[in-house]
Formats: structure tokens, sequence, C-alpha cells
């Protein structure tokens, strides 16, 4: 790509020459770890473990990250596309219910040919594409045909929030029409994932009347509580974790539209345990293991 626009930042740079853009991320595929993941929802853990790549780099940067250390590109290991093939497989071979890529909108076109491969030989499980949903349209329709399930966030309705947070005053505009080309292309396969953040619940229940308004229950929600506070993050409200009322103000209020396709997050979810380990992932071990 000579000039990315593979998202919305639109950076127009060269990552062919080496040059970044707001992701972080020449065109050199960096995978920052590729494991079997239990904290997913259940349907995409299933039995034994969703076949996660969590993939470097990050174009949408919200200053509250859980996995700050692979979005700000401090951890990652360059492979190949035929290497992204090998972990694709090697993740089947494991027993992965699913290949669940995680952050992957910034390396689409290598994925893609990385899934194409992959898929002739042998890749049988199905694929989840797991997004910020600050995607182009034209990026998401690339992947026609080869994603399974979408699972993209819809993390803001106010632009005020979204600028603020993720410097990206765009966000709801451009992440719904990602959703909309994403229910195009797998329709009910589609899981929404919201993570309600402290002091914020008003925005929440905005982002999910839009979608109840927009889809019915032709998707299914996942209302997330487990915000973990980042000591990185430069806003006070942000420090510290989210109330039991305010998570229950906004599941009360979904159920009250008459929601009943959603994830729930019951109990103490706001756990690092969600956070996997960057630190100690290389490509040969994990495919001697
Ligand atoms: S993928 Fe990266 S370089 Fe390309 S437009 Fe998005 S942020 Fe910019």
């Amino acid at each position: 790509m000579d000039y990315c626009n593979l998202c919305p930042r639109n950076c127009r740079v060269n990552r062919e020459l080496k040059n970044k853009g707001v992701c972080g991320e020449t065109d050199d595929i960096r995978v920052a770890r590729a494991s079997l993941h239990m904290w997913e929802e259940p349907p995409i853990t299933g039995k034994n473990g969703s076949g996660t790549v969590f993939f470097s780099g990050c174009p949408l940067h919200c200053c509250f990250c859980q996995n700050g250390n692979i979005s700000d590109g401090t951890n990652g290991q360059v492979v190949t596309t035929d290497e992204l093939c090998s972990i694709f497989l090697h993740l089947q071979e494991k027993g992965a219910e699913n290949i669940n890529l995680v952050t992957p909108t910034h390396f689409v076109p290598k994925i893609r040919a990385a899934l194409i491969k992959a898929k002739q030989e042998g890749l049988t499980i199905p694929v989840v594409y797991n997004t910020s949903a600050y995607e182009s349209v034209n990026t998401v329709k690339y992947l026609n045909g080869l994603v399974d399930v979408y699972l993209p966030d819809l993390k803001y309705k106010s632009p005020k929030l979204s600028k603020k947070y993720s410097n990206a005053p765009d966000y709801f505009e451009t992440a719904t029409k990602a959703i909309a080309e994403m229910y195009r292309q797998v329709g009910q396969n589609l899981i929404v994932r919201h993570l309600v953040l402290p002091g914020c619940t008003e925005d929440s229940k905005e982002v999910i009347k839009y979608l109840w308004d927009t889809y019915g229950d032709g998707i299914t929600f996942s209302i997330m509580s487990q915000y973990t506070p980042m000591p990185c993050c430069p806003y006070p409200e942000l420090q510290r974790k989210l109330t039991a009322e305010e998570y229950n103000e906004v599941v009360d209020y979904a159920a009250e539209l008459g929601i009943i396709k959603a994830f729930i997050q019951e109990g103490e979810a706001a756990d690092e345990s969600f956070i996997p380990d960057f630190e100690n992932w290389d490509l040969e071990t994990f495919l001697r293991s």
C-alpha cells in the first residue's frame, strides 16, 4: 500500500517504505500474541478457547486502552504472511473454536492473504473479526466472504467523548457505517460490544438505544463492566473502576428497552486476568507448543 487509507485516519503515508501513521505500524505484520483465550463471550470462547491473534498497533488509541503495551507498539514480533497462515493453522490444531483477529484493521490486506492461503490449506474453523469499529467501509468490504462473525465495539455516541478519549470526533458516525456493512455481510453473526465507562452511563444508554432502534434483536449485545483504570490515562475521572450501580443502570435500561439477546458480566469483572501476557510470547515457541 503506497499511501495508506486503510482506516478513517487516512494518513496517506507510504507504509511499504516503513513509514508509520497513527496506527504506529509499517506494512510489516506484527503479532503480539497468539493463544487460546478463555475470556471472550461464551459462544466465542466455546469449550476450548478462542484462537486469538493480537496484532500490534492500533488506529484508534483510546486513552484508557487496556492493551496499551500492544496498541502503542511496545510488544510484537514481525511475521510474514506465510507465518501468519501457520499461526492460524496451528491454533486450529490446538483445538481453537475460531480464529479471533484482534485489532486487525491496519493489516487487513496481508491478513486477507493469509486467511485465503490458510483456507486453501485446511482452515475450517470460523473467523472472528474483533475491532474497535473505527473502520472504513471499503476495508470491511474487502473482507466480504472471509469473516464469519464480526465482533465490533460501539464505544461512544457523543463526539465530545470520542474526541476527548480517542481523538476521533467522527467515531460514532464512522463506526455505525462500518457496523452496517458488517451486518450486511453476516447478519445475525454480529455481536456488538459496549464497555461502560465510569461517569458515562448516559452515553452508554444512547449507544444501546441506537443499536436497538437500528437492529432490534437482529444482533447480539455484549454490555461490558470490565473497565480497568490504567495509570497512563491522563483523565482523573477515568482513574476508578465502574461502580455496580453504574453498570446496573445501563443493563436495566437495556432490559427496559426489551433487549434479551445480550451478554452481561457478573461479579468482579474488572480484573487484570482479562489482560493477557504480551511480554513472553514468541512465534517459534508458539509453533512448537
Ligand atoms: S492503517 Fe495506519 S497508516 Fe493507514 S490510515 Fe489507518 S492509522 Fe493511518
